[in-house]
């Protein structure tokens, strides 16, 4: 992997030149495949990441038929397909069913696929066409004037940094540092709040692939991710916490025991020090946590079941 520990310089003297040509802020799925395409045509990229490596967890589970087709035209959709479990349909409240066989296209289902694996080929695919990156720097700010833009930066160990390029890109998700350097809003309202996200294995695989299920109490829902793990994302109707309230392992498994009647025999949600498997994917200690709360920003209203 190519990583720049020190970042590209332009002359020192007056207004700097652009170091590179272009800045991509945030190498999630957006900025790692923006870089790629742009570097595979030419022009040279630095991509500038907060997380000092690559992650191994995960928040989208599935890849859609027009993302699979958006890859595919670069190439990368037949190795995405080779380790991810192809899903025809799915019932998300008993009486719906979302049928994507009936989608013409050559990907007529869900792909499910924890996001860090798309991640790992739109980054080798990105760092072959020549964009190099900078990991472990947060863009807090940004200065632009006629000839290019300045990215402030900050290291995990406090130090200060400047980039300049000709171009930025701000892909630095949802809340976007950059967005709110321009001023710019993000419209949308938060329709129910708590909801609990957590990666778990289970003693007993569920029924169905997509598993889904709801009811007076709240909801929840698995997906596997083919290595024995699975992502449950679960709402309790009754436990309304704030988002930094740690999500336990019991919650989870209450939840799940009141929506679907079973909790599975699921165990090692926080990943211990005592067991390999789980110290490999969660470290215990720092880094980010294997299961954590949110509250959604929507800007479509879900089933006013939920509400
Ligand atoms: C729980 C959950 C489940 C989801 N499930 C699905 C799904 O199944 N299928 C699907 O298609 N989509 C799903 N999504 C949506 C999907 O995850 C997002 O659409 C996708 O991650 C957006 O990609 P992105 O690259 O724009 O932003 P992000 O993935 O958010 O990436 C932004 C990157 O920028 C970095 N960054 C942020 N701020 C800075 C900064 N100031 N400086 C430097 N770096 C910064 C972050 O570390 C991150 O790596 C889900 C989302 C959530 C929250």
């Amino acid at each position: 992997m190519q990583t720049r520990d020190r970042l590209p310089r332009g002359s020192s003297d007056g207004r700097r030149a652009p170091a590179v040509d272009v800045v991509v802020v945030g190498a999630g799925p957006t900025g790692l495949l923006l870089a790629g395409d742009l570097a595979r045509a030419g022009v040279g990229v630095t991509m500038v990441e907060r997380r000092d490596r690559e992650s191994n967890l995960s928040r989208a589970f599935a890849v859609h038929a027009r993302s699979l087709e958006v890859l595919d035209a670069r190439g990368l959709a037949d190795e995405l397909l080779r380790i991810g479990t192809p899903v025809p349909s799915l019932s998300p409240f008993g009486r719906i069913t979302i049928d994507f066989s009936a989608l013409r296209t050559r990907f007529p289902y869900m792909l499910v696929t924890p996001q860090w694996r798309l991640e790992h080929l739109l980054l080798r695919r990105a760092e072959e066409a020549g964009a190099t990156m900078v990991r472990g720097a947060r863009a807090t700010g940004i200065r632009q004037d006629p000839d290019g833009v300045d990215v402030e930066l900050s290291r995990a160990d406090g130090a200060a940094d400047t980039l300049r390029a000709r171009y930025l890109v701000g892909a630095d998700g949802a809340r976007s540092t950059i967005r709110r350097s321009l001023g710019m809003p993000f419209p949308g309202e938060s329709v129910i709040s708590s909801v609990m996200l957590a990666d778990v294995r289970l003693e007993r695989a569920p029924d169905e692939a997509l598993n889904f299920a709801s009811n007076e109490h709240g909801f929840t829902f698995f997906a596997p991710f083919g290595d024995g793990w699975y992502r449950i994302i679960a709402w309790d109707r009754r436990r309304q916490l704030p988002d930094d309230a740690p999500v336990t392992l019991e919650e989870v498994r209450d939840i799940t025991r009141r929506t679907l009647g079973d909790d599975l025999g699921m165990h090692d949600a926080h990943g211990s020090p005592a067991s390999t498997a789980t110290s490999d994917r969660c470290p215990a200690t720092g880094g980010d946590g294997c299961s954590w709360r949110a509250t959604p920003h929507m800007c479509t209203r879900p089933p006013a079941a939920w509400a």
